[in-house]
């Protein structure tokens, strides 16, 4: 099914469970900066939320905010009891610690899920593996290459793999075009989260691969991924229209699984 589709069909079925519930998810989202990308990403954010029947708080804090005055909104907020999950849009100004403030969110509301006890996987790795298990990819014994290892999208994702059985291998800027075309050429399901335009465009892959494309590379004016289009491969997620749609749908699937632990329900 064509990513579009498959998310419509998440939203219609989280819209439909928050419909039957009395009250409703709410989501506060902390900004604290002017940049034009995560102005589009929140605007995203809060549409997708009313979209589903959500409610959703949008504090734009101060640029000159001091890292404790932060620190305090998001502590205040971890112990509202109005509010299921608090997501604090990235970058953050220069004279604040990203680590403190995604590690004093409450786990129990980490709906990013970047805090290390989070109850929630991290967006975009949870949307990849949602997304290829509605494919019906078999990932028990395959060959599985993840090309970056960040911590928010190579580790992550090639961690989820390993747990579902998969033969995983992580490469990176320093792995020879040797090995990468070697690791390429036996791989079933070849995730790029690399941040280049077309990188993986003419190495050797199985026509039966499963590839999916992270990447978002703004060049004049336009969006491309970090694989050229139609590679002759089986299934190929686009790019735009693709893991940053998943990545929207498993933040809001997040809400719902805070809201539901913050209540004991299962
Ligand atoms: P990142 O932190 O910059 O990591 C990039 C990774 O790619 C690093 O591990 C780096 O290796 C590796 N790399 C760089 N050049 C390489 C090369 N020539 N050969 C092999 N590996 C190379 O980026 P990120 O945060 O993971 O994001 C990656 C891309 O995904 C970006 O385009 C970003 O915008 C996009 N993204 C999209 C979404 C979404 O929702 N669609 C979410 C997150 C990120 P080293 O570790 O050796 O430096």
């Amino acid at each position: 099914m064509e990513i579009k589709e498959y998310v419509k069909l998440r939203k219609s079925y989280l819209t439909e469970t928050i419909n039957n519930l009395e009250e409703k998810p709410h989501l506060l989202i902390i900004q604290v900066n002017e940049d034009e990308a995560s102005n589009a990403y929140v605007k995203g954010k809060i549409k997708d939320l009313s979209l589903i029947g959500a409610k959703c708080t949008h504090l734009k804090l101060a640029l000159n905010i001091t890292e404790e005055e932060l620190l305090n909104v998001i502590k205040m907020n971890n112990y509202n009891d109005d509010v299921d999950g608090i997501l604090v849009q990235m970058p953050l100004p220069k004279h604040i610690n990203e680590t403190k403030v995604k590690e004093t969110i409450a786990p129990i509301k980490d709906v990013d899920g970047f805090h290390p006890l989070s109850k929630c996987i991290a967006c975009t790795p949870k949307g990849i593996i949602d997304y290829l298990k509605s494919e019906n990819v078999v990932f028990e014994g395959k060959n599985a290459v993840v090309i970056g290892r960040s911590n928010i999208v190579g580790k992550p994702v090639a961690q989820l793999l390993l747990g579902l059985n998969c033969n995983v291998t992580i490469l990176h800027s320093r792995t020879t075009k040797e090995d990468m075309n070697f690791y390429l050429a036996h791989a079933d399901i070849v995730v790029v989260a690399v941040g280049r335009k077309h990188f993986l465009c003419d190495q050797p892959l199985k026509e039966t691969a499963v590839v999916v494309d992270v990447g978002i590379n703004r060049v004049d004016g336009k969006l491309h991924g970090d694989c050229a289009p139609n590679l002759n491969v089986k299934l190929q997620t686009p790019v735009p229209g693709g893991v940053g749609l998943l990545t929207r749908c498993a933040m809001l699937e997040n809400l719902l699984i805070c809201y539901n632990n913050r209540r004991g329900n299962k």
